[in-house]
């Protein structure tokens, strides 16, 4: 599957780990992701959950070359359980199209996999969500994160310079290569930084067709 818009992981079992294990295999991996997908769609480990309509856990290949990382669901997601299907997904899934063929294989997720109060980032949140996160990144072992704006990139690379210096240059994030972008949402907000989300898609799709930039 190489379309970012297919949802993935329905119910599964969970494979073994560890060397040698279910997971050695992307077989293994998958039915591991399902069951992780499952757990979290069940989660009520913090409050959240209780105001929550669904869960948003993935959508995208099982098998992902970049996984595109955003903060958190809003009204839309919390009520179709999908990453990115309102105004913001629209102008990344218009970036994913001008990127081309070079994307490959991708995926979109949140760090915070249910929908906050009036949209408001729960740090608190974050920390209990966060085993779920450092678990779907290692069973999806993406070549490339693409944090979406601050609480991402802090998510993803605490040692990161503020997203406006980071943002548009791969750098050596905690999970490995990083390439972060502004939020859509602040693109969709002013000229200025429409501009700047245009500016460092371009890099990014340079960079994904094996233009060289600097790692930081
Ligand atoms: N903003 C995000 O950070 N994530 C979504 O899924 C939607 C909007």
């Amino acid at each position: 599957m190489r379309d970012g818009r297919s949802t993935a992981a329905g119910p599964g079992q969970r494979g073994r780990s560890g060397p040698g294990g279910a997971e050695a295999t992307s077989a293994g991996r998958r039915r591991s992701f399902e069951a992780l997908s499952e757990e979290i769609r069940r989660c009520t480990r913090c409050p959240l959950s209780q105001s929550r309509t669904h869960a948003v856990v993935y959508r995208g290949s099982l098998e992902p070359r970049v996984v595109f990382v955003g903060e958190a669901p809003g009204a839309e997601e919390d009520r179709q359980g999908v990453p990115f299907v309102g105004r913001s997904g629209r102008l990344l899934d218009r970036a994913v199209g001008t990127l081309g063929p070079a994307l490959g294989a991708y995926g979109v997720l949140n760090v915070l996999k249910c929908r906050p109060p009036a949209n408001r980032f729960d740090p608190r949140a974050a920390r209990t969500c966060r085993p779920y996160l450092v678990r779907q990144l290692e069973l999806l072992r993406p070549q490339l994160l693409v944090p979406l704006g601050a609480k991402a990139l802090a998510a993803l690379d605490p040692a990161s310079p503020p997203i406006l210096r980071a943002a548009g240059i791969v750098r050596q994030g905690m999970f490995g290569r990083t390439f972060p972008l502004i939020h859509p949402a602040a693109a969709l907000r002013s000229r200025r930084l429409r501009e700047r989300w245009e500016h460092d898609v371009g890099a990014l799709g340079a960079w994904l067709s094996g233009s060289v930039l600097e790692t930081l």
